[in-house]
């Protein structure tokens, strides 16, 4: 598994599958075709993220895909597809073999239902079917009606979390207090030349890190006075959102290394309010800190 997979499925692989007895290897997540390396007679799958939570590594799908079908072909070929929405991203046009999304995420689109999607090949299509039909896996009624409504406007919205996103993530990048942005649509994010080869956009979710290590009281007055960011963990919906971690929270879930700053890192997920709005907001984020450097 990548080592910048969401932190719920590093813990499945800890405290679940550990339990059976099935053990987990991780990897950097730019480890691309270097992953024959790694690649043991008892090894079943492979699971990536693309780009990786919080730090947004972008993965060299085809080149691991490659790889992997040369050394033990008959491995599954996991991606966690969640921040493409499944439409930035044609997965399996890659190889992947089983793609999997957090629906409650973009198609549910407004943070109101909570639902999972998985699509596979022809390969795996059976296996994953009886599987999920033997586990329970079940949707109500009402959250697939909402996902279908979700999915009619779904195009549109990612164009306009794309066209925000892009717009804040390049204000940022004028911005004396950053370090840098994690955006994979700007060079300064790692995998940034896979990202324009296998993606055709952005959706609104990205990260960007502070030149300073913000205290516990200049992160409280900075996170909890926005206008319009909510501190909140599910992104996908209409509207914005903040979060912080600092380095040595993130080294402790990347289990394969990569934490390379110091400063304190923000993840935004753009929404689909007025842009002018949300730079202000962010701007006046930046005063707070100014103002808090003495209180900490
Ligand atoms: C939110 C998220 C999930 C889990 O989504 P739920 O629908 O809340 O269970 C899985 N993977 C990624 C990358 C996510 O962001």
């Amino acid at each position: 598994m990548t080592g910048s997979a969401y932190e719920p499925t590093q813990n499945f692989c800890k405290h679940i599958l550990g339990k059976m007895n099935i053990t987990t290897t991780w990897f950097d997540p730019l480890i691309g075709a270097g992953i024959s390396d790694l690649i043991r007679p008892n090894t079943q799958i492979i699971v990536l993220e693309s780009p990786g939570s919080i730090t947004m590594e972008v993965q060299d799908i085809p080149a691991i895909v490659q790889a992997v079908r040369v050394t033990k072909p008959a491995i599954v070929i996991m991606l966690d597809n969640t921040w493409s929405a499944g439409v930035l991203l044609k997965a399996l046009d890659l190889g992947v073999d089983i793609s999997i999304q957090a629906g409650t995420k973009y198609i549910i689109g407004h943070s109101d239902g909570m639902i999972g999607t998985a699509v596979a090949n022809t390969r795996c299509w059976d296996q994953l079917r009886e599987q999920s039909y033997l586990m329970g896996q079940m949707v109500d009624a009402d959250t697939a009606y909402m996902a279908s409504r979700g999915l009619r406007t779904l195009g549109i919205r990612l164009q306009q979390h794309e066209e925000n996103g892009l717009c804040i993530a390049r204000w940022l990048t004028q911005r004396p207090e950053v370090a840098i942005v994690n955006h994979p649509a700007l060079p300064s994010c790692k995998g940034h030349e896979v990202f324009m080869r296998d993606f055709s956009g952005a959706s609104g979710l990205f990260s960007f890190v502070l030149k300073q290590r913000l205290s516990d009281t200049q992160l409280a007055y900075y996170l909890n006075n926005f206008e319009y960011f909510s501190i909140a963990y599910s992104w996908g919906g209409f509207e914005s959102l903040i979060l912080a971690n600092q380095p040595e929270e993130l080294s402790a879930i990347r289990p394969a290394g990569g934490i390379d700053f110091t400063g304190t890192l923000i993840r935004l997920h753009i929404g689909l309010e007025n842009s002018d709005d949300l730079i202000n907001d962010l701007s006046d984020g930046f005063v707070r800190i100014a103002q808090s450097s003495d209180i900490n």
